[in-house]
């Protein structure tokens, strides 16, 4: 840790007690963030936590999607971007025209769109799913009913061929996680064979088909933990490596790629997110039409997720 992070780290947690902002951030975010959140988890509990946070402020470390659903959920509470320039190339490669387009040629399916999109689209869409409640959204949602699953073709091949259900979907796809290869993961698997291979469903259908489990970053992290393994190759962004090591200390773990890094992720640092505290900025908002569509998709994903 640098001398400079340190003070800056002194003054974000300072800053935060005395303005009562609330810090939530993703596993991809860079350690010393992850170290000054009040909350680190996957995006799915990051919406959870701005919902359920007493703080009538909320600071969102991740990206553009992550603080929209927190606004979405939490129309009364002030919601906080350090870098509204952090962003999801594959959230915004889908169009609100290629969801209406969809619908009026096929307007008995249902919607069910990947967290990882912007306000527009959850305003179009029947539920919303993230990585560790796809399958069990999808299972709820009547067999005779066609899903179009968007934007992650992946993730949707994946829990297609999970549940052995056939799914439409958009042609899209995270640049990061689509940088893990089948001969990387080979690879490692020769050079460390007692290491079990952990991989996020957002990752191709090739790699997901030679990993030993498949989950959402929580769900990789909770893994690590309770297995008994002693080492681990980890096939998701490299920001997980901070908390797993953090929770546990003696595991040995290789990145499936040295390429798994999300740059907008990283373009959140502690520099920012002090500035952001010391001038309120930049409060995000979603447009009320918009917002009173989206959040009907998102409650109804937190509905099918508890029950
Ligand atoms: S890791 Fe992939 S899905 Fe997540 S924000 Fe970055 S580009 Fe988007």
């Amino acid at each position: 840790m640098r001398a400079k992070d340190t003070e800056l780290m002194e003054d974000i947690r300072h800053l935060k007690q005395e303005k009562n902002v609330y810090i939530i951030a993703h596993y991809y975010q860079r350690g010393e963030v992850q170290e000054i959140a009040d909350f680190v988890g996957d995006s799915y509990a990051m919406a959870i936590a701005a919902r359920d946070s007493e703080c009538k402020t909320i600071l969102v470390a991740g990206v553009d999607f992550m603080a929209q659903s927190a606004a979405i959920l939490c129309p009364d509470k002030t919601i906080l971007s350090p870098e509204t320039r952090a962003t999801c190339p594959m959230a915004n490669s889908i169009k609100v025209e290629d969801v209406v387009n969809y619908k009026q040629e096929h307007p008995e399916a249902c919607v069910v769109s990947y967290v990882n999109t912007p306000a527009e689209i959850k305003a179009v869409s029947d539920i919303c799913c993230t990585s560790s409640n796809a399958e069990k959204i999808i299972r709820q949602i009547p067999e005779e009913r066609k899903i179009f699953f968007i934007p992650d073709q992946n993730l949707a091949q994946n829990v297609s061929h999970k549940l052995g259900r056939a799914l439409d979907y958009f042609d899209s796809c995270c640049p990061t996680h689509a940088r893990v290869t089948k001969p990387e993961i080979l690879e490692l698997k020769q050079k460390y064979p007692q290491a079990p291979v952990l991989v996020h469903p957002e990752c191709s259908p090739e790699v997901v088909a030679i990993a030993d489990y498949i989950g959402s970053t929580a769900g990789i992290l909770q893994y690590t933990t309770n297995s008994d393994a002693r080492s681990f190759i980890i096939g998701t962004e490299c920001g997980i490596m901070h908390s797993i090591r953090k929770a546990a200390p003696d595991k040995e773990l290789f990145l499936a790629s040295e390429e798994l890094i999300c740059p907008n992720m990283k373009s959140i640092t502690l520099g920012k997110i002090l500035y952001s505290l010391e001038q309120g900025e930049t409060v995000i908002t979603v447009e009320e039409s918009i917002r009173k569509r989206a959040v009907l998709a998102l409650e109804k994903m937190i509905d099918y997720a508890t029950r």
